[in-house]
């Protein structure tokens, strides 16, 4: 059932920054040699050094996770700008192109137009994708929510299981899916099935909606915009092309393109669109309307929190009680946090990890001891404080991860 295998020797293949790097690239000449990118790849996230190792002509290894393109001040690294691939398709008559928007664009896109952190622009930002030439623009919350579902239901699954192990770890961040099979690929069975929103929603944009609307899937461009640069390498994985076994067309991509909130940013303000003067704008409905659980996925113990609810749910028949679980103990911007609950038969030892050194420390720390079956979840991803902080999030001083 697992979507994930081994795959060192294609990662290996594919990462060298310079040159093919689907998610970051190295502008030398803007370089001033602060070492603020090595500082936040090699201690924030714990990966191999990848810039001595480049230096000194190693195999270096990136979970395209964007890091160093958030700290560098200079932009001598920055995302791998996609937009040109964007501007192409809406150009072109005979495609469809389809937005879709993930949690933490909405509250992150403001900040680029000189509004306060964290401001809710949800309607101007779907505004600013029509003005651009979007058809249509969907909710990513609507994939959190089917991701959500699936997710629970294998936890459920796992905990009356003998045969699939506990802890259950989540799968939806990609960079932390790569160090995962990087690092520690013993741990791949523990980590869940369940595809990340996007990869789960632009597959039924391709399907479902394309025969209800009665649209060429062929001729539809999804675009996915998301606070992640390593978005841009998930699209890119092999078996993300469910749309293309289900029309029997061998190219389909479920995903065609993925920009950054920066990127979605610089375009906007290169077309002269006054952002703060746009009149709100609501998602296109057919996947527009989307629970509670989906908004909360960009923060730390998002995820977490929606699947413990939605597990409550599903074995009880009961939405969760307000104070069934001690929610803040696994959200909020600190490195590691853990809480237990309790319903049914089940006591479950749960933890919500961000950073990914934070999650190298605390997967040795259960290897040494042999603790793996004290927990019943855990929730790792990549960046500090999760998506809200991405790598492809308006440059902002955020709070570090310790
Ligand atoms: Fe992407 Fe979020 Fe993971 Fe960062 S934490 S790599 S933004 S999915």
């Amino acid at each position: 059932m697992s979507v994930f295998r081994s795959r060192f020797k294609e990662l290996q293949r594919r990462v060298p920054i310079d040159e093919h790097n689907c998610a970051v690239q190295f502008d030398e000449t803007k370089c001033k040699n602060c070492t603020l990118c090595r500082r936040a790849c090699s201690n924030t996230q714990s990966i191999m050094d990848y810039y001595s190792l480049a230096s000194t002509g190693d195999m270096p290894i990136c979970v395209h996770c964007g890091q160093c393109a958030s700290a560098c001040p200079f932009d001598a690294i920055t995302e791998v700008n996609d937009v040109e691939k964007v501007k192409a398709a809406i150009q072109d008559p005979d495609k469809i192109v389809i937005f879709q928007t993930a949690p933490a664009v909405r509250v992150g896109l403001g900040e680029s137009f000189g509004m306060e952190p964290g401001t809710f622009v949800e309607g101007k930002m779907v505004a600013a994708l029509r003005a651009l030439g979007g058809d249509y623009v969907f909710d990513t919350d609507f994939g959190a929510d089917l991701t959500i579902m699936e997710e629970a239901t294998e936890l459920l699954h796992r905990l009356q299981s003998e045969e699939i192990p506990i802890p259950q770890f989540t799968s939806c961040c990609p960079a932390w899916v790569e160090f995962a099979e990087i690092f520690y690929p013993d741990l791949l069975p523990h980590l869940s099935s369940t595809k990340s929103p996007i990869s789960i929603l632009s597959p039924v944009i391709k399907t479902f909606f394309a025969q209800k609307k009665d649209i060429d899937p062929s001729k539809i461009v999804n675009v996915c915009v998301t606070p992640c640069t390593a978005k841009k390498a998930e699209i890119l994985r092999p078996e993300f092309n469910s749309s293309s076994i289900f029309w029997d067309v061998p190219e389909m991509r479920d995903t065609d393109i993925c920009i950054t909130t920066r990127e979605l940013a610089n375009w906007i303000k290169e077309e002269n669109i006054d952002f703060a003067a746009l009149e709100d704008s609501k998602f296109d409905t057919a996947f527009g309307e989307s629970s509670g659980g989906g908004k909360i996925f960009g923060n730390s113990g998002g995820v977490m929190e929606a699947a413990i609810r939605t597990a409550y749910h599903l074995f009880t028949g009961r939405p969760a009680p307000k104070d069934f679980i001690p929610f803040e103990e696994v959200r909020g911007q600190e490195g590691v946090k853990k809480a237990s609950v309790a319903f049914g038969h089940f006591v479950l030892h749960v933890a919500s990890i961000s950073g990914l050194a934070n999650a190298r420390a605390f997967i040795d720390d259960l290897i040494k001891n042999n603790d793996f079956e004290n927990y019943s979840f855990i929730e790792v991803m990549a960046c500090p404080g999760g998506c809200i902080g991405g790598g492809g999030q308006p440059k902002v001083k955020l709070p570090q991860v310790k």
